[in-house]
């Protein structure tokens, strides 16, 4: 049995209670990166977010098909250059050398970040027939027109059959107007201004193109989407996702384009993730005001004062909602360390803590009310802070009991179990939090180093000084110094 969800869906602006199309199973398709530079803090708030909820739309019980695209061709500058081309230029590479650079660079990154690969990872480029395919029956259904080896979609032709162009971002005709410049080099070609391009005839310098029935030329960037996602999870499928500035022109013309080519609207529910900003200002590049995954895991950036661990940096996003900005401070992510080692030191606690426990306690009800409490934020349009409060106070009846300030009377075995499992579970599967204390080799040699250190302390007490010579020598063998001081016993890699 899964779980029933409701979700904030931006196409209504209202909640709804989650009906997928098949029982049990959903279709969901997020925007993924254009590669052709290193992917920022930003575009990992939205792809955390999204993993968030695709772990739990699987933890609440469905089978989940996730698609998550590579856009590696059509998504252009202002000055109508291709990304991958300009990437292309400044690196001195082939765009599929810059694209597959960029691509491993992403996916490096969303490991670590503990994010789960998506179902199935389609590339723009990889998709060029599919595209031009669908192209054709946007033409075929009289909503596209060729001018000069490019193809436009129609927009007021759209319009006038009484389709919902606008619906989605709220933008009314006249807006949609004065606001829809997509980059092109010829916007002239067009008949209206809010057409936008389906298929772009490359001009001589373009190295991207392809051969298709109207130029030799490249796929506009909103077709990709609607190609991939119809080809892996049909006409219309449950979820679409994205950063809330991709809703227009991008999701915008998905929309219109694949109510143009088959009649059906692509997504039942549109989610759209809130934007990450730096000390209250949106994060841009032009403005300097930005800072990189790897700034922060190596302290260096005027941003900030120390060097934070990526699960510091997903616990810290983790704190708000993913439909609310989110303003990284050096502040923010000083209480999110302490916050993260706090709840990784209660997930100890959980896993390794064995109490003897009666069979029922007076705190049970409070306990399961608090796991219950936990899940139903989670339903509730994925609501990770208030779930994520609820573990917390989870966490201090955890404490509370090992230090003494709960008696074992108050909790019984099986409610242990359930909050333990509970809290691991929601934690490391849903959250995807893993511990970094526990996993690093070199804070488990420093451990096992100062217990050398205290037994060989012992050992010398006892005035044993064979065996002291002998921990020391075996230490030496193994490339590790020990320097009897002042101040104790240090050690060192010889
Ligand atoms: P792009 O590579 O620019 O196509 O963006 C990939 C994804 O990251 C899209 O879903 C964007 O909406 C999202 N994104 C871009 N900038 C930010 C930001 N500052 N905060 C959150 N998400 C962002
Ligand atoms: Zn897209």
């Amino acid at each position: 049995m899964s779980r029933n969800l409701s979700l904030y869906n931006s196409l209504t602006r209202e909640k709804e209670a989650f009906v997928p199309l098949a029982e049990g199973r959903i279709g969901m398709y997020v925007c993924g990166p254009t590669v052709y530079n290193d992917v920022h803090l930003g575009n990992c708030r939205t792809f955390a977010s999204f993993d968030i909820i695709y772990r739990y739309l699987m933890y609440a019980g469905y089978k989940v098909r996730y698609v998550r695209n590579i856009t590696d061709v059509g998504h252009l500058l202002e000055d109508g250059e291709d990304r991958m081309s300009k990437g292309a230029r400044i690196d001195q590479l082939e765009p599929m050398e810059v694209a597959q650079k960029y691509t491993n660079g992403f996916h490096n990154m969303m490991q670590v970040f503990n994010l789960l690969p998506p179902s199935i990872e389609p590339r723009a480029t990889g998709h060029i027939i599919e595209q031009i395919k669908m192209v054709q029956e946007i033409l075929d259904r009289g909503y596209a027109y060729v001018k000069n080896g490019s193809v436009y979609f129609d927009t007021p032709a759209f319009i006038r059959d009484g389709n919902p162009y606008g619906k989605l971002s709220g933008r009314v005709v006249e807006e949609l107007l004065t606001e829809s410049r997509d980059n092109l080099k010829n916007q002239d070609e067009k008949n209206h201004p809010s057409d936008f391009a389906l298929w772009i005839r490359a001009t001589d310098e373009h190295i991207m193109r392809w051969d298709s029935p109207w130029s030799i030329g490249f796929p506009g960037w909103h077709l990709e989407c609607s190609a991939m996602s119809t080809k892996y999870l049909g006409e219309t499928f449950d979820i679409h996702g994205g950063g809330n500035d991709l809703k227009f022109p991008h999701h915008e013309n998905e929309i219109a384009q694949n109510m143009g080519s088959c009649g059906h609207a692509p997504a039942r529910y549109w989610l759209h993730t809130n934007m990450l900003l730096l000390n209250g200002k949106k994060m841009s590049k032009s403005d300097g005001n930005t800072i990189s995954p790897q700034q922060l895991f190596s302290g260096d950036s005027p941003h900030i004062t120390k060097a934070y661990t990526p699960m510091v940096v997903k616990f810290f996003m983790l704190q708000a909602h993913y439909r609310s900005p989110l303003d990284i401070t050096d502040d923010a992510l000083q209480a999110a360390e302490k916050g993260y080692k706090r709840l990784m030191e209660a997930l100890r606690i959980a896993q390794e803590f064995k109490p003897e426990l009666p069979g029922s306690g007076s705190r049970d009800a409070q306990i399961r009310g608090l796991i219950a409490d936990s899940l139903a934020n989670m339903d509730d349009d994925f609501n990770v802070p208030n779930a994520l409060s609820n573990v917390f106070e989870l966490s201090s009846i955890v404490n509370s009991l090992r230090d003494g300030h709960i008696k074992t009377s108050e909790i019984g075995a099986g409610c242990w179990e359930e909050m333990c499992s509970h809290m691991l579970g929601l934690v490391g599967d849903v959250f995807g939090l893993k511990d970094e204390g526990r996993q690093s080799d070199s804070s488990l040699v420093d451990g096992l180093m100062e217990l050398i250190i205290d037994l060989r302390r012992d050992i010398r007490e006892k005035k044993d000084w064979a065996a002291s010579d002998r921990l020391r020598d075996s230490l030496l063998e193994l490339g590790i110094q020990l320097k009897d001081g002042k101040e104790g016993t240090q050690w060192k890699r010889s």
